[in-house]
């Protein structure tokens, strides 16, 4: 991982409701992972997410995932008419930690949005946050809270 210098690093919001619909999603498709987008608002100290979109993976792969275009489309159809913004793309680590692996680097989605990794690899689910560069990555603060509100 490189850092960008001393700055602080951006902050996630995720209202615990999306985590919970997150993580169930992960583990009713384990062992193949899941995928999904996030919903919501860029802010000068990060992104807040307002809602979630799972998404179907095609490939039903447990190392990979490419969204089903037709879930895609109608996710973004549904973020746009609520005036919200993607701001994160989520999928899971069936069997490997949560840390972006080579194919999520080569398929990131775009600039400014953020990548959220769900691991199944321990008991506990373990959710984190990412920027992803086309050759490195850094981790987000990520904050589960209702509102950005409760960001200090
Ligand atoms: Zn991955």
């Amino acid at each position: 991982m490189t850092g960008r210098g001393l700055a602080k690093a951006l902050t996630f919001v995720l209202p615990p409701r999306l985590l919970q619909t997150m993580v169930r999603q992960a583990l009713e498709e384990c062992p193949s992972e899941c995928c999904g987008l996030l919903a919501g608002r860029r802010q000068p100290w990060g992104w807040a997410a307002e809602d979630v979109f799972p998404l179907v993976n095609e490939l039903k792969s447990a190392t990979r995932f490419r969204s089903e275009p037709r879930s895609l489309l109608s996710a973004l159809r549904l973020i746009e008419h609520r005036g919200l913004d993607v701001v994160g793309i989520y999928h899971s680590h069936p069997m490997t930690e949560a840390i972006p692996s080579m194919t999520d680097l080569a398929w990131r989605w775009a600039d400014g949005v953020a990548d959220l990794i769900i691991s199944l690899a321990e008991e506990a689910p373990v959710v984190r946050a990412w920027s992803l560069g086309e050759r490195d990555f850094e981790e987000l603060q990520l904050t589960i809270a209702q509102t950005a509100d409760e960001v200090g």
